[in-house]
């Protein structure tokens, strides 16, 4: 049975150029970067070429660039030490965030009594930028946190905006730029961000890799402490091949941006139009223009078929996600949908489909013809 892997904003398949090079790092460059004989000094020069091959991908400089175990990571670092080192006394962030933001927000406001304001999000997904700047009028030292691309639903958000809007605030902002980074130009020199994070795994490298970009002087202090490395503020061992093949994986990525995003976005308006021809009545969850590799959609099918969807499609061998998780045969809908759509679309079946350039249309005719026999 063919497979058919339609859930890359979950992770990724990993390219086998960056496979390559983490089994080369892995079985030649075993030294640890913090020793000061031959083979560490090859390692920390691996570890450095490596950081400024990330930083020139995204116009940052390589000091800019600090290696974390993955995105939720790095999100908590910054958002805990925002708090803790930096004294921001207010979180704005938004109900769709990843809950690598929700959460820590949450604990954030529990140990320390700082306030969280949710921005309100348009019912297309969207962040509404009117009550952001409302809600900026409050002097309060503000941290905003507000994600790139949404991973559920793909809306985008203007990043150049809305860092224009948080500096005539005084406002620190952070991105949660996970789902875009190897997928979309983003210069670091002209966007007014002080924090974004990045996870290997979502853009074809290694899962348990990410980093964060913390602008220059900002007065970050550690999550961890216990070693030097990462000057100081990231202790613990590098994991060499993981670094080694994610920025392997980003500089493909970004080499092939544009042919990819092509590609990719020809995939995504060739379900779109699939599904207006098989499933007229289907409606698109989020804005029609969102990131060209998520299409989140309510199916017209009735709500008992909402609970075995992914199982059918699953025993076919296509993987998708929902817009619901299941939890112990009960629905809880996704946080995401919940905040957009109305009970009654809440209830009714609603599929994540995400691509990469390793997806042809011969898989969404694959898809189309399993949902045809639900
Ligand atoms: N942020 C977003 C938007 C994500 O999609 C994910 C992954 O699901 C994460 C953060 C977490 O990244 P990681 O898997 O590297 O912890």
């Amino acid at each position: 049975m063919k497979k058919v892997y339609l859930d890359n904003a979950s992770t990724t398949a990993i390219r086998a150029e960056v496979v390559q090079e983490m089994t080369k790092v892995l079985t030649e460059d075993y030294g640890n970067p913090s020793s000061t004989h031959s083979l560490g000094r090859a390692a920390k020069s691996i570890l450095e070429l490596s950081r400024k091959s990330i930083a020139k991908n995204l116009n940052a400089t390589a000091q800019e660039i600090i290696f974390t175990s993955c995105g939720t990571e790095a999100n908590n670092w910054i958002l805990r030490s925002a708090v803790k080192d930096l004294k921001v006394e207010r979180i704005i962030t938004s109900k769709i965030e990843h809950h690598a933001v929700l959460y820590t927000a949450l604990v954030l406001e529990k140990e320390y009594g700082i306030q969280i304001d949710y921005v309100a999000v348009k019912p297309n997904g969207e962040i509404d930028i009117t009550d952001l700047v409302e809600l900026l009028s409050q002097q309060k030292k503000t941290l905003v946190s507000l994600m790139h691309v949404n991973n559920e639903i793909g809306t985008v958000l203007d990043l150049e905006r809305i860092g224009r809007i948080c500096q005539e605030h005084n406002a620190l902002f952070h991105s949660d730029t996970v789902q875009s980074i190897g997928k979309t130009i983003i210069d670091l020199q002209k966007l007014p961000v002080d924090f974004i994070v990045a996870s290997a795994h979502k853009f074809h490298g290694p899962k348990g890799s990410g980093f964060a970009f913390i602008r220059k002087n900002s007065g970050l202090q550690p999550l961890f402490f216990g070693g030097e490395q990462e000057k100081g503020l990231r202790a613990g061992t590098e994991a060499l091949h993981q670094i080694a093949g994610m920025a392997k994986a980003l500089e493909i990525s970004q080499h092939n941006l544009e042919a990819e995003r092509n590609y990719i976005s020809e995939l995504k308006n060739y379900l779109i139009t699939k599904l207006e021809i098989e499933f007229p009545a289907f409606e698109i969850n989020g804005s029609k223009d969102g990131f060209y590799t998520v299409l989140n959609f309510i199916l017209p099918f009735s709500e008992d078929k909402t609970a075995m969807i992914l199982f059918h499609l699953d025993m076919k061998g296509i993987a998708v996600s929902r817009g619901s998780a299941c939890q112990s045969g009960s629905i809880k809908p996704s946080h995401v949908l919940a905040e957009m759509l109305s009970n009654d679309d809440l209830k009714k079946p609603s599929l994540r489909v995400s691509f990469s350039h390793y997806n042809t249309k011969e898989d969404i005719d694959i898809l189309i013809n399993a949902l045809k026999t639900i």
